[in-house]
């Protein structure tokens, strides 16, 4: 039997992979790759090793999820390094979950090598402090797309000091302010858009809660950082961000501020 590594290929730049995920790409007999994992970190794979993507095309499912869990499981038995490799870090809204209890329940060996995740290359690539202690206290990694999967984003836990990342914003970006003022998130709030964050293509737009909706829609992949921190002169922005009352929000509000 060999071994599963569920390994994150970090936000695109191949710099920005681990050293373990580069050489377990060298060393795998198998890899099965997201769509989302850039030509240049497949490259990295060893040439005699099998790639298989098993990702999203235009929203179009190549394969399940039960289907991609299976393909785990047995090539375990065909080979000693298998690798099932997701851009960013495999256990955010990487369906790592799913994937762990199934090799779990078959009694597959496996680990899990971390990446950096895309709220991380985002951040970077504008040059933001998520947790910049003048105007954030915690950072909330969310989204509003989760499918069939649950709820939508809880904004029970956002206060006037949370920076939130969200992932997966989809081309309408009306929607996303809507939703976020519907949370409560005040217009003046500052958002920043970073489309293909780390890599060449990389663009990023300073805009608002207010703003965001009539921001030009940039290319997928794209995150949307929300907070005081998303803005260039955080040490000008003051808590008279928050104005809305938003019912229990002010017990948070009054403690941080
Ligand atoms: N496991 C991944 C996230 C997968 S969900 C991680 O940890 O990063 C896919 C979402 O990640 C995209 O819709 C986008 O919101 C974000 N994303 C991934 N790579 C990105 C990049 N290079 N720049 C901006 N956003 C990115």
């Amino acid at each position: 039997m060999g071994k599963v590594y569920l390994v994150g290929a970090g936000p695109g730049a191949p710099e920005l992979l681990t050293v373990k995920a580069a050489r377990l790409l060298n060393a795998a007999g198998i890899v099965f790759h997201d769509s989302l994992v850039s030509g240049e970190i497949l490259r990295l794979i060893a040439h005699d090793a099998q790639v298989v993507d098993v990702g999203k095309r235009c929203g179009q499912k190549l394969l399940t999820q039960g289907e991609i869990n299976a393909l785990l499981v047995s090539a375990s038995a065909d080979y000693d390094v298998v690798v099932r490799l997701k851009g960013g870090d495999p256990l955010i809204f990487g369906r790592a979950g799913e994937e762990i209890e199934a090799l779990r329940r078959d009694g597959v060996d496996f680990e899990i090598v971390p990446g950096i995740t895309a709220a991380l290359g985002a951040a970077a690539a504008a040059g933001i402090s998520l947790t910049d202690r003048r105007a954030a206290s915690q950072v909330v990694i969310s989204t509003f797309s989760r499918g069939t999967e649950g709820a939508l984003m809880d904004f029970s836990a956002v206060t006037s000091t949370t920076t939130l990342a969200l992932y997966m914003p989809g081309p309408d970006y009306a929607e996303v302010a809507h939703r976020l003022r519907e949370g409560g998130l005040p217009d003046d709030l500052p958002c920043v858009i970073v489309s293909n964050a780390t890599v060449d293509d990389q663009q990023i737009r300073w805009t608002s809660v207010a703003q965001l909706a009539r921001e030009e829609k940039l290319p997928a992949p794209a995150l949307i950082i929300v907070g005081r921190v998303a803005s260039r002169k955080v040490q000008e922005i003051s808590n008279a961000f928050w104005h809305r009352d938003r019912g229990d929000q002010n017990v948070a509000r009054s403690a941080v501020s």
